[in-house]
């Protein structure tokens, strides 16, 4: 997969940009607060139909009604363009190929991975933090995968809607019943998927890790089915199993006005050498660890897509000691990957960079 040329219009602080990307390694150079992190929260942004920052209307430049960021790209030999326009008051526009199109349809299309320095808070984090990296990988394979997801939380919250007016006595106790078999079915799709992308993560990240740790790490992942109550016994999470729980759990529920079961609850648990990271992970553990992580989140896409996705690297090249970052370049190169990096200091790059430099200020590419 490669982007080919990006057309931003009022997209955070770029009145227009509009830039053609013909090389592999493509480093974004500038001061604080000059667009660096904007250009790839636009790729970001056409990759998923969201960004983990911000609402639609604070993607909009100042002053503006309304942005759009475009995006011509190459997959599997094709030609695509891809536009997105958001406006504060209006609904988003979505357009593929010039034919205009669902969110649900965009996922995927334009497959991205993304590190910045915000993913090393991810393992002491809140689980909400770790589901969502799990599903934007998924999601980004698996087009069905978003589609269900979107269901069961919409199922969730009607359901948690109707345990409250049960408990208000507004509503009887047996019209559960529906919710509880839809959540049922939904969230054994989910977890199924979940525990085949944990076994498919771990088997390349282990490998990844080896390559870029100096000692010999062992990274594990754990999927964690929260709310397990015999957790000695192997469990089948099918639709049966959660049709048994959350009937078991009605009365419960119906307490506490939400559904205490689910893949809305799951989390993840990493393991370096047997001991969990959140614990004791070392700053340094962490940092190779996410970054062995991203690496295995590419071959993840990469076996799904049949190409490597296309990587954002924001502002963690000072993140990574020189023989590392070093390791990293090479990587990419030998992999033509498309990246690209964004820092503050040239330093961080070869003499020579094996890429193309862009300097960023105020908003331009000057
Ligand atoms: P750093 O090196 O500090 O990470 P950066 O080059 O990555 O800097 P960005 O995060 O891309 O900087 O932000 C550049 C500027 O864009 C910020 O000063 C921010 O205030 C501004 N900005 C953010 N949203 C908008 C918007 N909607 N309209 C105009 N400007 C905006
Ligand atoms: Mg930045």
């Amino acid at each position: 997969m490669n982007a080919a040329k990006i057309f931003l219009s009022n997209f955070r602080n770029f009145g227009e940009l509009d830039l053609e990307l013909d090389a592999a390694i493509n480093i974004f150079l500038g001061r604080n607060a000059q667009g660096k992190t904007n250009i790839l929260e636009a790729i970001h942004f056409a990759s998923l139909g969201s960004s983990r920052a911000a609402k639609d209307s604070e993607l909009v430049r100042w002053g503006e009604t309304s942005a759009v960021v475009r995006i011509d790209f190459v997959k599997a030999g094709i030609s695509h363009r891809l536009a997105i326009e958001v406006a504060a008051e209006k609904r988003r526009r979505i357009l593929l190929d010039g034919i205009s199109t669902r969110l649900r349809n965009l996922i995927g299309r334009l497959a991205t991975v993304m590190f910045s320095p915000e993913d090393l808070f991810m393992f002491k984090g809140a689980p909400a933090v770790r589901r969502r990296f799990l599903d934007a990988v998924i999601s980004q394979a698996s087009p069905v995968y978003f589609a269900d997801l979107t269901a069961y939380n919409r199922i969730v919250e009607q359901r948690n809607n109707l345990l409250k007016k049960i408990r208000e006595g507004l509503s009887a106790p047996n019209n559960l019943e529906l919710w509880n078999e839809q959540l049922a079915e939904t969230a054994a799709k989910i977890v199924t998927k979940r525990l085949e992308a944990v076994e498919k993560l771990n088997a390349v990240a282990a490998a990844v890790q080896q390559k870029i740790s100096t000692q010999t790490e062992n990274l594990s992942i754990c999927y964690d089915v929260r709310g397990l109550q015999d957790l000695s016994r192997p469990q089948n999470f099918d639709a049966e199993w959660y049709s048994q729980n959350l009937q078991a759990r009605n009365f419960a529920d119906v307490q506490r006005g939400s559904t205490s079961l689910g893949p809305h609850l799951d989390d993840l648990q990493f393991f370096l050498n047997g001991r969990e990271l959140r614990q004791y992970g070392s700053q340094g553990q962490i940092r190779t660890t996410t970054l062995a992580l991203k690496l295995s989140e590419l071959q993840f896409l990469k076996a799904a897509a049949g190409e490597y996705p296309i990587l954002l690297l924001d502002d963690v090249m000072s993140e990574l000691d020189a023989a590392r970052r070093e390791q990293l370049l090479t990587f990419l190169l030998r992999e033509k990957i498309q990246t690209l990096i964004t820092a503050t200091e040239k330093t961080y790059f070869p003499e020579q960079p094996a890429g193309k430099v862009f300097h960023v200020e105020g908003g331009r590419i000057v």
